[in-house]
Formats: structure tokens, sequence, C-alpha cells
């Protein structure tokens, strides 16, 4: 009986947002999501037919850009504040900038990925130089995170600046064993809106998902400033916070519903309805 009570109370502590002193109304994390990387592959509807599977509710924050002193630690605070944890796909020369910033996204738990050095169209560059700026980038997180960086990636997890991937690069990326990610919906959070606009922008598009991998930025003071009510907000709304983190095997995916187009794509080519007026790359 002692070992069931105590298998039952370690399942609820680890379950529980509680733990670690969190207030029980906390949103916390509902569950952590192993996501297999041997082969690699692409997930994220916005750009990719396939994405995560995630059931009904249930959402990923990732962040992209940091980190940037004065405003990562405001999200990273409003996080632990809720339990919850995310995923920050980090630029190289800011964490090679920042370096005990970038290393306290890893120590509180988060999971590290990576978005290039130096945050270019990477699909306009030359294969070479393209792949020499994702491999400083990586290099660049690696020391700062964890003090050393090798010829391979430490984490298995990489997103594309604006999404401009290619085949070329992506197959390098699989050869590595490296899931790309897109996003399901984003907060649209780099153009010039308040941040109680940006709070119901990304609220009613994760509604209308019922969910998803949403992309923040967490270099966005608009950002910074709506993410505690945001994160409430999710609780109160009854959604749910995976973790994702690297896993063994290969990716499982959910397929994209029938009249699937990738958005990112028609963006990228300047075609289709652009995301607000964004002239620049997406996600800087
Ligand atoms: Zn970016």
């Amino acid at each position: 009986m002692k070992v069931l009570a105590l298998a039952a109370a370690l399942a609820c502590a680890l379950t529980a947002p509680s733990l670690a002193g969190c207030p029980p109304e906390a949103l916390g994390v509902s569950r952590t999501l192993p996501v297999g990387t041997v082969g690699g592959g692409a997930v994220g509807f916005k750009t990719y037919p396939q994405t995560l599977r995630l059931a009904p509710g249930e959402v990923v924050l990732t962040f992209d850009d940091g980190p940037m002193p004065g405003r990562t630690e405001k999200i990273l605070d409003a996080l632990s504040s809720q339990c919850v944890k995310a995923t920050f796909f980090m630029i190289g020369r800011n964490a090679a900038a920042a370096p005990a910033l970038a290393a306290r996204v890893a120590k509180e738990g988060h999971t590290v990925a990576y978005h290039s050095m130096t945050h270019p169209v990477l699909r306009r560059l030359p294969f070479e130089r393209a792949r020499a700026d994702i491999v400083s980038g990586y290099r660049a997180v690696d020391k700062a995170v964890w003090g050393a960086a090798s010829e391979r990636p430490h984490q298995p997890f990489f997103r594309f600046p604006g999404f401009a991937d290619s085949p070329a690069l992506d197959q390098w990326l699989a050869s590595l064993d490296m899931v790309v990610f897109g996003a399901d919906l984003w907060a649209s959070d780099w153009e010039p809106e308040t941040p109680q606009e940006e709070l119901k922008l990304v609220l009613g598009r994760l509604e209308k998902n019922k969910g998803g991998i949403v992309l923040l930025h967490d270099i966005q003071p608009r950002t910074v400033a709506m993410l505690p009510q945001f994160l409430q907000e999710l609780k109160m709304r009854g959604f749910r916070i995976v973790h994702m983190v690297p896993g063994p095997g290969a990716l499982e995916t959910t397929p994209a519903p029938a009249g699937w187009f990738s958005q990112t794509e028609r963006i990228l080519a300047g075609q289709g309805r652009p995301v607000g007026k964004v002239r620049r790359p997406l996600s800087q």
C-alpha cells in the first residue's frame, strides 16, 4: 500500500502545477511531449502539411529571436510565475552577446532550439553560406548555454528565419536528425499593434485553431507586456500547455486537413495576403 500511495503521490507531484512553489491556480504544463527527430522532418501548418500530434486545446509556446537582455528575463519571469515551459529558438549572435541569459533559459527547464546566427533569409543565400550561418548559430548557442560547442548541434530543433527553408537545407538538417519547426499560428507581434490588440488577436486565433504551435518573439516589448495576461487567459479558457522536448525515434505528426496550403510560401513569393503590412521577412 505504501508503495502505491507513494507512486500516486509522485504521479500527482509530477503533473500538478503547484510543484516548485506554484500556486494551484497556475497554468502549469499539462504534459511533456517527446518529439522524435531521427531522420528529421518538419511541422507547423503555416508552412508544412503536417504538425505535432496535439489534442484540441493543447498549446505549444515558442519564442524566437532572443535572448535579449531586458526582455527575455521578463518573459522567463512570466512563464515561471505560471509554471509554464516553452521553447526558445535563439539567434546565435544574441546568445553569444548574452550567454548568462541564454543559459538561464535552459536552467529554468525550457527547451533550447536554434534560429541561425544572423537571421538571414537563408533560402536566398548560396547553400554553403546558409549552412555556415546555421552551424555558427547553433555553435554560438551551445557555447553560451552549455559552455562548449561541437560540429553537431546539442539540440535537434531548428526554425528558419521567416520560415524560408529550401529543399537542400531541409535535407542537410534531416541528415543531422534535426526537426524543422514552422508554426500553426502566430501573434503578428512584429506588427505595430498594442499589447491588448496582440492579446485579442492571438487568443482569437487560438480559439479558431483549437490550440497548436504558437510563434511569439521574446524580443518584442508588446509580447513582454501581454504575456502575463495571455497566460491567465489560456488558463481561464481551458487551454493546456504542452512542453515539447527532444525524444527518441522518428517524428510523429498529424496531417493537415483537406484544402491545406502553405501560407508562408505565398508570403515569401509575394503572393497571397501578406501578414499585415510587414515588408521585411517574417519572424524578425
Ligand atoms: Zn526570427
